[in-house]
């Protein structure tokens, strides 16, 4: 079932209330919610963000990190990624569920991993990268627009 963005109002109304969706780790040692609704969704198949979940792919909601709501101490890794960015992925020490990520070349957005909010059935992919790492059991219907490796990225504001 698919729910439209639309119906819930989170615009002028304070958080957590008017939150577009919350989520939380495995432990509820670190949550969050979000005020916004994502600026972009997609699902990644780059080999860091496979290790670092351990499985096929991350799939991440963007959001402006300053309509993020974080709850609790993360720790992170940062490791420059193919496409020359650094990247670094937050997760709860507690018990290493994988909450978001940032990458230079995006300022300001934050990569939330779906997994770990409590509404999903909103998710909808716009796009795959780094289908050159992809495996055959986790595809995802080619109706999306796949992109060997990064998605072609704006240039920064200047
Ligand atoms: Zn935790
Ligand atoms: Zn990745």
């Amino acid at each position: 079932m698919k729910r439209s963005l639309g119906p819930r109002q989170w615009g002028g109304s304070k958080m957590p209330d008017g939150a577009f969706v919350t989520g939380k780790c495995l432990c509820g040692a670190v949550s969050y919610e979000v005020a916004g609704e994502p600026v972009r969704m997609s699902q990644c198949h780059c080999r860091d963000c496979q290790r670092a979940s351990g499985t096929g792919h991350m799939s991440l909601a963007f959001f402006k990190a300053d309509g993020v709501a974080l709850h609790g101490e993360t720790r992170s890794f940062s490791v420059t990624a193919d496409s020359g960015n650094l990247v670094t992925r937050h997760f709860c020490p507690v018990c290493g569920s994988r909450l978001f990520s940032e990458n230079s070349a995006r300022p300001g957005l934050i990569g939330l991993a779906v997994g770990c909010m409590e509404e999903r059935d909103w998710f909808e992919p716009q796009m795959v990268v780094f289908t050159k790492n992809r495996s055959a059991w986790d595809v995802t219907p080619s109706k999306v627009p796949s992109f060997e490796a990064a998605a072609p990225v704006p240039p920064p504001a200047r």
